[in-house]
């Protein structure tokens, strides 16, 4: 009843990632409701719309109950007996390359770092790769290159003290949306002001003092014309340049092949003169930029370079490592960034270490480990071609729906159906991808399992269980555990609580680090479970001598090794694939209400009344031309697929363009699967990213 006992517990949103902490009280009928944590760096109180629904979430619909094997239940013993040995035996046959992991930005950082350590260290392969290289794999490369560590510079405090905003590829309204509104409140407050370059009107916009409907994959260009601009006009910061930067004379030189004056950018992006240059103008006459980037950026096969064109404005004004100032990446998962400091990228090894033959041995002596993997493996795209090639014969999918999110789905389906062992961890039982499993195993979810997890602006906050596991569900770090034993690694995976596995993460972030790496959190590689659990929010790096920082290069001292910031010659791309004539480009993207492929926000009526069906935006032109009409039915056809959607016409969308979520499956509605409309031919050459967001399509009356 309302007047018994009830708990209260700290715990942190499992969607974006702003990464919002959540206070959830859970009654003593076991009713759980749940608000916004005012003591939470990220949110200081507020949620979204995704977030306040939580509760409605918490539901044992759909849920996978106990483990599977063909279809059958089964024992935890028999499932893991089985897992291990058919991942054994293949190793066995055909060596460590041939077993993958494919893993997700959902996972839990200890879930992730005993993943990465059993294939990485004791399988000997470096065939895992996660869901985060749909999502920020360009932000990386963009990041090692430029500041020589994958590193947001910033805080989101920046947000609140910045006099102008810049949102690159970003609906930030919408995909990150508590942020917005600490963006919404400063601007209400001090008047900042912002700038959207998108070549959608999104609900951003609405606020926004300047809109760039630039052309889709224009944006390397649009600030390679900046950095010429900035250069030509007296706005280089002499000073910064001549101490802490790398690059300048290289950069300019490409900027200004690409990009001679603004008319030429003009054209090529399809701007207005005047609206390039006053904000060309605006920017050079703001001290306090941030410039935010997302997907539209990093979903791109030019992502990375892009996101060094953005980086490299910074680095010439020097306009980063202060109050209000500096590139900012913002990630989409609740923990893309937490995945890749423990190695969740085939490229990476652990602790954002790299193959170097002195990381492989580091890691090999702290692991303790057998054959640590010498190489990069493979990455998303790659991995389930080889599947598809038959060269990888048994992959494990953790907490993600690769037949539903990655391009070409259907050869993702194909690969999957001729896999010899599939094995799935998941909260739920019937999705697109659990339809292929031989063995499905059960994984508790949201406010069943604890861990941590990292937002974009590099704060660690727990998350923590209040409710038991829904049926015999268990925590992926211990089905990994458990199946690492069974292969016969029983010495190296001893764990038996999420604590134990983020003090080791700890200690090997500081390992022989000598402040040398950025990635360090060794303050806490010594902390007691009461201590882990008590843990509040903090930045990283957290130094075993130091205070743990929160925005990073103020002493303009960089992490490349010569300790200066780099500016990359970037050179814009035309477009990755050829577009046919009549053809449109097709852009997809998130909705505000739902998150990923909807096993979750689906459950809930509130956020599901948003967008009841998946509708294509179109252009009132582009409609007119081809015959549609609002609230009619299209047929999207592309090279890799068909789908049908219904049609909502709006001067929103860009001529010329069309936009279709994400979020629906096979599982919802059997006709409109976005990864079988993208092919996976367009993909970044150092990134490995794939480009999601222009994909040429042909749409006409159902
Ligand atoms: Fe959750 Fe993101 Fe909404 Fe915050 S902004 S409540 S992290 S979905």
């Amino acid at each position: 009843s309302s007047s018994g006992p009830k708990r209260e517990v700290k715990t942190t949103c499992p969607y974006c990632g702003v990464g919002c902490g959540v206070i959830a009280t859970v009654a003593a009928t076991g009713a759980v409701t749940v608000r916004g944590d005012a003591d939470h760096p990220a949110n200081r109180g507020r949620l979204c719309s995704k977030g306040s629904a939580l509760a409605d979430t918490l539901v044992p619909d759909g849920r996978l109950l106990h483990p599977e094997i063909d279809g059958q239940r089964v024992s935890w013993d028999e499932a893991l007996d089985a897992v291990a040995r058919r991942f054994s035996d293949t190793i066995a046959r055909h060596g460590p390359d041939s077993v993958a992991f494919y893993v997700s930005g959902q996972l839990l950082t200890e879930d992730y770092y005993v993943a990465n350590k059993l294939m990485k260290g004791f399988i000997g392969s470096a065939n895992i790769d996660t869901n985060s290289r749909l999502c920020m794999a360009s932000s990386v490369v963009g990041h090692k290159r430029g500041l020589g560590a994958d590193a947001v510079p910033g805080t989101y405090e920046d947000f609140e003290c910045a006099d102008l905003v810049v949102l690159v590829g970003s609906n930030l309204a919408w995909c990150h949306p508590v942020l917005n509104q600490r963006l919404l409140a400063a601007r209400a407050e001090r008047g900042t002001r912002i700038v959207v370059v998108d070549p959608r009107r999104t609900d951003c916009v609405d606020a926004a003092d300047r809109h760039l409907a630039l052309k889709a994959g224009t944006d390397a260009l649009l600030f390679n014309g900046l950095l010429a601009y900035l250069d030509s006009n007296g706005h280089r910061d002499a000073g910064f340049v001549a101490a802490h930067a790398e690059g300048v004379d290289e950069a300019l030189a490409a900027a200004r092949a690409d990009a001679p004056d603004i008319a030429t950018v003009a054209r090529r992006c399809g701007l207005d003169e005047a609206e390039v240059a006053a904000f060309y103008a605006e920017f050079a006459a703001t001290d306090r930029v941030v410039t935010v980037y997302s997907q539209g950026v990093n979903q791109s096969s030019q992502g990375s370079d892009t996101v060094n064109a953005i980086l490299n404005v910074h680095f010439l004004t020097g306009r980063i490592g202060h109050p209000g100032c500096g590139p900012f990446s913002v990630t989409g998962q609740p923990n893309a960034m937490g995945g890749r400091e423990v190695g969740g990228l085939a490229n990476q090894l652990a602790a954002h270490m790299g193959f170097t033959a002195t990381e492989v041995d580091r890691v090999g002596r702290f692991w303790n480990a057998p054959r640590v993997a010498a190489k990069p493996g493979l990455k998303a795209v790659d991995l389930f071609r080889a599947i598809e090639a038959g060269t990888v014969k048994a992959v494990w999918i953790m907490a993600t729906n690769p037949a539903v999110s990655m391009p070409d789905a259907g050869r993702v389906r194909r690969a999957l159906e001729r896999c010899e062992t599939v094995v799935v961890s998941d909260c739920i039982r019937d999705t697109d991808t659990g339809r292929f499993a031989h063995i499905r195993l059960p994984a508790r979810g949201w406010s069943e399992k604890d861990g941590t997890v990292t937002n974009s602006d590099r704060t660690i906050s727990r998350q923590r269980a209040f409710k038991d596991g829904e049926g015999e569900a268990r925590a992926d770090w211990w089905i990994v555990t458990q199946v690492a034993r069974r292969m016969g690694f029983a010495d190296a995976f001893p764990y038996e609580s999420a604590a134990e596995l983020f003090r080791e993460h700890a200690a090997l972030s500081a390992f022989e680090n000598g402040g040398t790496r950025a990635f360090d959190i060794g303050a806490l590689g010594g902390l007691d479970d009461a201590g882990y659990d008590a843990l509040a929010p903090f930045p990283w790096p957290w130094r075993a001598d130091a205070k743990p920082q929160k925005r990073l290069f103020g002493d303009g001292r960089f992490f490349t090794d010569d300790g200066r910031a780099l500016l990359l010659p970037v050179t814009a791309k035309p477009l990755p694939r050829s577009v046919p004539d009549g053809a449109l480009l097709l852009n997809t993207g998130r909705l505000r209400d739902q998150w990923h492929t909807m096993t979750r926000t689906g459950l809930s009526a509130r956020l599901s009344a948003h967008a009841p069906e998946p509708r294509l935006d179109i252009h009132p032109a582009d409609a007119a031309a081809r015959g549609l009409v609002d609230g009619g039915l299209a047929r999207i056809t592309t090279l890799a697929g068909e789908a049908l959607a219904r049609v909502r016409v709006t001067d929103a969308q860009g001529e010329g363009t069309v936009f279709l979520p994400m979020h629906w499956t096979e599982r919802f509605t059997g006709a409109c699967v976005i990864g079988r409309l993208v092919d996976d031919e367009a993909v970044d050459p150092l990134s490995g990213q794939p480009d999601l967001k222009r994909m040429p399509a042909t749409v006409a009356p159902w």
